[in-house]
C-alpha cells in the first residue's frame, strides 16, 4: 500500500504543444492517501485514462513526477511499480483455466502454492466464480471473463494500488449493481490504495470516499460525495453531480450584495470582490429551493413525479429554476415565491465558486 502523489504533473501526446488546449492534463497536483478508496469522475475524453496511465507508468508525463510515498517513481517501469491495473476491456489468457488466471499474478511472484490456492478461492468466492475454477477462460461470456480480469486484479494483497478503468462497461446492467458493492466492501476488507476510474456519477459515489471530479484535464474537485454534493466548487460539480443537477442563474454584486433578477440572496459566505468582468452565477441545488410567503416570484411550469420526491420546474422571466418537492407536500397555485438556503446558496464567478467555506 502507498499514499500516491502526483507533483506538477503535465500531459501532451503531441511534441509542440502551443495552445493550452493541446495539453490531455494540465497542470495539477493530487494526492491519494495510503488505503484511500478514490473514484475519478469525469465525461469521455476528459483525461482519466491518461491520468490512471501515468500512475501505472505505462505512460510517462510530459512534465511533473508520480510519488509513491517518499519515492519518485517516475521513472520506474509498470512492472517494478508494484501495482494492479484493471483495464474497460478483459484480459485474460483464453487458454488457461479461471484458477490458473486467478493465479498466476501470484504464482509470478514466488507466491508458495498453499497460499496461492487459499488466496484464489478467497477472490474467486467474492466474485462468485467458485463454481468455473476449472473451466478454461475461453468459453466464458464477456461478464465472466471481466470478473476474472477483477479477480487478477484483486488477487495480490502487497501492490501499492488497484487501479480500475471503466470496468464495469461491459457487465450487464444487474450483475454491474452487485458487482459495484462487491468492489465496496472488498476495498474495506483488503485496505488497499483503490482507483476507480467512471463517467457515472452513481458508480463513483457507491464506490468512493473520495471523489476526484475531472473536466478538461484538469481536477475541478476533489472531496467526498458530501463536499459534491453540499459544496460544488466549481459549476461543473453543479450540474454533472446530482439529478438534475444544480440551479445556476445569472447573477449581480455590487456593496457586497449577490442580486438574482434585481433580487438580493444571501449567500453561504461572503463573496469578496469577483474578478473583473467575470461571469456571476448564483447556484443552488435543488434540493434547496422551496416555496415559501414571499422571495423570489415564479411561475410553475411543470412537475414530474420522481419517486418520493416531485420535481418542480417554475420560471422567474429568462430564467429555469427546479425544486423538489416532497410527494406528500401540497403545491402552491401557479403563481409562487421560492428561498433559497442561505447555507447551500453560492456565487460563482467564471464557474469558480466565490468566497472562502462556507460555515
Ligand atoms: P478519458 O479516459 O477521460 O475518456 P483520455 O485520457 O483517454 O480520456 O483522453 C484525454 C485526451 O487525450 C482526449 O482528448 C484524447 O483524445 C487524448 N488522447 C488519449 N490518448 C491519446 C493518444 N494515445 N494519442 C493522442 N491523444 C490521445
Ligand atoms: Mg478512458
Amino acid at each position: 500500500m502507498a499514499r500516491i502523489s502526483l507533483r506538477n504533473l503535465r500531459h501532451c501526446y503531441r511534441h509542440n504543444p502551443a495552445a493550452e488546449s493541446d495539453w490531455a492534463l494540465k497542470r495539477f497536483e493530487l494526492e491519494f492517501p495510503d488505503g484511500s478508496a478514490n473514484a475519478l469522475l469525469g465525461p469521455s475524453g476528459c483525461g482519466k485514462t491518461t491520468l490512471l496511465n501515468i500512475i501505472s507508468g505505462l505512460l510517462k508525463p510530459s512534465e511533473g513526477s508520480v510519488w509513491f510515498d517518499e519515492r519518485d517513481v517516475t521513472s520506474l517501469a509498470p512492472d517494478a511499480r508494484e501495482i494492479a491495473q484493471v483495464f474497460q476491456f478483459p484480459v485474460v489468457y483464453d487458454t488457461m483455466s479461471v484458477y490458473d488466471n486467478l493465479a498466476f499474478p501470484l504464482r509470478n511472484r514466488g507466491v508458495p502454492g498453499d497460499a496461492v490456492d487459499r488466496r484464489v478461492r478467497e477472490i474467486a468466492a467474492m466474485l462468485d466464480l467458485g463454481d468455473m475454477l476449472d473451466r478454461r477462460a475461453s468459453g466464458l461470456t464477456a461478464d465472466g471473463k471481466q470478473k476474472i480480469s477483477l479477480g487478477r486484479g484483486l488477487v495480490r494483497s502487497d501492490v501499492n494500488v488497484i487501479m480500475f478503468d471503466e470496468p464495469l462497461t461491459v457487465i450487464d446492467p444487474q450483475l454491474k449493481w452487485r458487482l459495484r458493492s462487491k468492489l465496496k466492501e472488498l476495498h474495506r476488507r483488503l485496505g488497499i490504495t483503490m482507483i476507480y476510474v467512471t463517467h457515472d456519477q452513481t458508480e463513483a459515489l457507491t464506490f468512493a470516499d473520495r471523489v476526484i471530479v475531472m473536466n478538461d484535464g484538469i481536477v475541478v474537485q476533489a472531496g467526498t460525495p458530501v463536499d459534491l454534493f453540499e459544496r460544488p466548487q466549481h459549476t461543473f460539480v453543479g450540474h454533472f453531480i446530482g439529478s438534475p443537477g444544480m440551479n445556476l442563474l445569472p447573477a449581480t454584486l455590487d456593496g457586497g450584495v449577490t442580486r438574482f433578477a434585481g433580487h438580493a440572496v444571501q449567500m453561504a459566505a461572503a463573496p469578496g470582490a469577483a474578478p473583473v468582468g467575470a461571469q456571476l452565477q448564483i447556484g443552488v441545488r435543488p434540493e434547496f429551493v422551496s416555496f415559501a410567503g414571499t422571495g423570489i416570484p415564479v411561475n410553475i411550469e411543470k412537475v414530474a413525479d420522481a419517486g418520493r420526491f416531485r420535481v418542480v420546474e417554475t420560471r422567474h422571466e429568462q430564467s429555469t429554476i427546479r425544486l423538489l418537492v416532497g410527494e406528500d407536500t401540497p403545491l402552491p397555485s401557479e403563481r409562487a415565491f421560492l428561498r433559497f438556503d442561505p447555507s447551500f446558496t453560492y456565487l460563482y464567478a467564471d464557474g469558480w465558486r466565490q468566497g472562502g467555506e462556507p460555515g
